[in-house]
């Protein structure tokens, strides 16, 4: 597939897509500035639809705009890490709530599948806790077939992994498939109570790593810990 015969209107997409993969990859770190000019220069597009994917992450989270400065790089702290996972909880609760009253054996036998390959990897690899992860989440929600609730799931997606790559991985891989694997099994007996609730469990445990063993003054360093 050729990039050329993309109409003028795809060229926004995909700066922005370009500039959000190299965010979440973390080749653009949190505080990086997201200067127009030079953005426009360095991937041979003219300013506007670097504007326009400047304004996008914005939106979505992964870009703060600072007044005069430009745009840069969203830095998490502890308090906004916090909340997004307040807010993840409710949304995945009722994800998987909604996905257990749909499951199919193909929906079943795909998060098998990357359940099997999460469970196989090397938990050093950061990189492929966070795709399997975000992987075995996105298919969950996919089956629970509401349109709003993955809209506002994908929309904190970007946060949610810059949230997972601005803490360290200990140890995480093992309990995030066990959790994982319980929430197949609630989707597997077709029990909406069951999936809502370890699903909520999953994320919860999360936010208390978050949270860290105590409330310190001045948004003390984030714990070293997985987010997925
Ligand atoms: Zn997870």
């Amino acid at each position: 597939m050729s990039v050329d015969w993309e109409p003028p209107v795809r060229v926004g997409t995909s700066v922005y897509e370009e500039l959000r993969a190299r965010i979440l990859t973390g080749e653009l770190s949190s505080g990086a500035r997201l200067t127009v000019p030079a953005i426009a220069k360095q991937l041979n597009v003219s300013r506007s639809p670097v504007r326009d994917a400047v304004l996008q992450l914005v939106r979505e989270g992964l870009a703060i705009e600072e007044f005069n400065r430009g745009a840069t790089v969203f830095i998490p702290s502890r308090a906004s890490l916090v909340s997004l996972y307040h807010a993840r909880e409710a949304l995945e609760g009722m994800a998987a709530r909604l996905a257990a009253a749909r499951t199919t054996p193909e929906a079943v036998s795909e998060l098998s599948l990357i359940l099997d390959e999460h469970e196989a990897i090397d938990p050093g690899d950061f990189a492929r806790h966070i795709d399997l992860d975000a992987r075995f989440h996105r298919r969950v929600r996919d089956l629970a077939g509401s349109p709003v609730l993955s809209r506002m799931l994908e929309e904190i997606q970007g946060q949610v992994i810059v949230a997972m790559r601005s803490t360290n991985l200990s140890g995480g891989v093992g309990r995030a498939t066990a959790e994982h694997r319980a929430i197949l099994e609630a989707l597997v007996q077709q029990d909406p109570d069951a999936a809502e609730r370890v699903a909520r469990a999953h994320i919860v445990r999360l936010r208390r790593i978050l949270e860290g063993p105590e409330q310190e003054a001045g948004d003390p360093p984030l714990p070293q810990a997985s987010a997925g």
